[in-house]
């Protein structure tokens, strides 16, 4: 049975306590994983064991939980994945985590790869035994990422004497790179938002030629043209970029137009291969040599590109979804979508109903209010999980990142342990402690008639952010509400009327502007205009959870070999999409076979 540390473990421990027992464990285990004896390495797990392996093991986010589930996992990814030369990690050795666990991170290496991972152990029956541990691919052993040294100086490459007249400017070698007039690059990204430019970035240190594309004009203008008082929800310190963290002065949640010209600036600092005012027409695979050919339009002039790999990263959502409502096109005001909604004066001396009750919805609502609307009213067809920015986000996502953070990767290690279904379970706790101390936030909400609720499973965001759902981080819209100025009104529009609209309660209200934030098809539907109807449905919907309770389909295998959907927040693109790049890349080199990606396609939800 698992036990807390008993008391006088923890009154007496010293670190060398703790030390010895992670030491005893890892070697236990690493004898274990290279005599590739299943078994006994179950036997090394508490009685409710958890394992989340990105894409060390497994070439994929495999959650595992129980004895059964993890040997069956691992009887074939231990041999097919060669894990061995376990050890205690000297940079980040143990913590005595609390007085349930103590933990600690350790280094291995499979056939080709090296790894780092995470074990906390508890006390069970007299002995340590790992509750959760993770396995995390971090590099390919021949291809490592790009590092200049002290070493290179003098090396011919950076330090030579050009032959007269050849000497060519940092910028024209940049411009060459980036045209592929004489090459093809072997990924193509399309869609240069963060989640494009980690994964470009980390694919350039690795060496694989990369064009990241975008019908935008600039670089930044995905968020540059949202509307303005758009600030992240998360503390800066969660979303910093990989390689370019953000000057330690700047304020603790970002705005759009930071965020914007960093993405520009990345470009770059990290030295990617961009084009904007881009558009991709068509795209087909030739399964024979492997290749895309792909017809694009960069800014008027016919391209076609052969590259290896297609990522699609045009963001979390596919097409808007506009419900057809009865009386629509009579409307004589405007109704759009919130995604076409550039809000600012358009909203000035009108009657605003926004339709809708997530993050969208209150940032228009307010956005609305604060433009001199003369009334806003939020529609609210179901309960929102809501929590604030002040208290809720420090306890959500505090913990590894805050401005005495660990260095960014040992944070990222540790808060990506426990697998998307233990997080869930853990969820409720962390979810009721925020709620009691929003309460006076969440009570004057309910009074003026928003309904909240705990989330899914009253786990709040970890299932939201997995398996979709309304939520929204407060940063000004619920005091809005609370105060009466923006109106609430309980359930649907019902028809709309020549001047305005019914509500399924039969409610009536004058408006000129209906803003419908009714969400957007699955990601997958982007793809269809440029693919066409065999390849996509072939293809993965995104989103929702597999068997296994991780999230399908984005940062993971598409169902096609070659054919990636990437899309996230800042914080999880940056942390899978490192493995993300090395996985491309050792199918590049030859190291790992395509086909994976068809056989590890998640299995649509019930
Ligand atoms: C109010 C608000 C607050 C947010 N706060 C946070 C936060 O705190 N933390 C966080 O992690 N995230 C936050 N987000 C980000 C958001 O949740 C998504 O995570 C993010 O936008 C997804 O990034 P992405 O790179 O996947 O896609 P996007 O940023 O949507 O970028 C997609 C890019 O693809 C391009 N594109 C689309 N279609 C095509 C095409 N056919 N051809 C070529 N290019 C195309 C677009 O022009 C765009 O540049 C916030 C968003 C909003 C609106």
């Amino acid at each position: 049975m698992t036990q807390l540390a008993p008391a006088s473990d923890i009154a007496d421990a010293t670190s060398q306590t703790y030390r010895d027992a992670a030491l005893g464990w890892l070697g236990e285990f690493g004898r274990a994983a290279e005599e590739k004896q299943v078994g006994e390495i179950v036997r090394l797990f508490s009685s409710d064991p958890w394992w989340r392996d990105i894409y060390a093991l497994t070439w994929d986010l495999t959650g595992m939980h129980g004895a059964d589930d993890i040997a069956e996992i691992l009887t074939t990814a231990l041999p097919a994945s060669g894990l061995r030369d376990i050890a205690l990690d000297e940079t980040r050795p143990v913590t005595f985590e609390n007085e349930t666990y103590i933990e600690a991170v350790y280094t291995f290496t499979t056939d080709i790869a090296t790894g780092r991972g995470v074990v906390r152990l508890v006390r069970e029956d007299g002995t340590w035994k790992a509750w959760v541990i993770s396995t995390v691919l971090t590099g390919l052993k021949n291809f490592p990422f790009n590092k200049v040294t002290t070493e290179d100086v003098g090396h011919p490459e950076f330090n030579y004497a050009a032959a007269p007249g050849t000497r060519k400017t940092v910028q024209e070698i940049k411009e060459e790179r980036r045209a592929f007039r004489d090459s093809d690059p072997s990924v193509l990204i399309v869609g240069a938002g963060h989640s494009g430019m980690f994964l470009a970035a980390y694919l350039n240190t690795l060496g694989v030629p990369t064009l990241l594309v975008d019908t935008y004009a600039r670089a930044g203008d995905n968020w540059r043209l949202r509307y303005n008082g758009l600030l992240l929800h998360d503390m800066k310190w969660a979303v910093q970029f990989p390689y370019m963290p953000f000057p330690p002065a700047w304020p603790i949640f970002l705005s759009k137009d930071q965020l914007a010209d960093w993405l520009e600036s990345y470009v770059e600092h990290m030295e990617l291969n961009l084009w904007t005012s881009t558009v991709v027409n068509r795209a087909e695979y030739d399964r024979d040599s492997g290749r895309w050919s792909v017809e694009l339009n960069r800014d008027g002039e016919a391209r076609t590109l052969h590259p290896n790999h297609l990522v699609i990263s045009t963001g979390l959502n596919g097409l808007p979804k506009l419900p057809e409502i009865e009386g629509m096109h009579e409307f004589k005001g405007i109704t759009t979508h919130s995604s076409a909604y550039v809000g600012g004066a358009v909203a000035q001396g009108k009657r605003v109903v926004v339709v809708g009750a997530g993050s969208s919805a209150h940032d228009i609502a307010q956005d609305a209010y604060e433009n001199e609307a003369s009334s806003v009213t939020m529609v609210q067809r179901s309960p929102t999980y809501l929590f604030s920015q002040r208290n809720g986000v420090p306890m959500q996502f505090g913990r590894y990142y805050s401005h005495d953070h660990l260095p960014i990767e040992d944070a990222d290690l540790l808060a990506s342990v426990n697998p998307t279904a233990l997080a869930r379970k853990l969820g409720p706790g962390l979810t009721q402690k925020i709620a009691e101390t929003d309460r006076e936030l969440l009570e004057g909400l309910e009074r003026a008639g928003f309904r909240t609720t705990m989330g899914p499973e009253n786990a709040g965001l970890t299932p939201i952010a997995s398996t979709g759902g309304s939520y929204y981080i407060d940063k000004g819209a619920s005091r809005l509400i609370i105060d009466g100025n923006v109106r609430m009104q309980p359930g649907e529009i019902a028809r709309f009327t020549p001047t305005g609209v019914v509500y399924t309660d039969g409610t009536e209200e004058e408006a000129d502007i209906v803003v419908l934030c009714t969400g957007y098809t699955n990601v997958r539907e982007s793809v269809r205009p440029i693919l066409g109807d065999e390849v996509t449905d072939q293809l993965a919907t995104v989103w929702n959870i597999d068997e296994r309770g991780e999230v399908r389909t984005a940062m993971r295998h598409s169902g096609h070999e070659k054919l990636w959907f990437v899309a996230n927040g800042l914080r999880i693109s940056r942390i899978l999409g490192k493995p993300l790049a090395l996985m491309i890349k050792a199918i590049d080199e030859g190291l790992l076979d395509p086909r994976i990606s068809v056989e590890k396609k998640a299995a649509e939800p019930a």
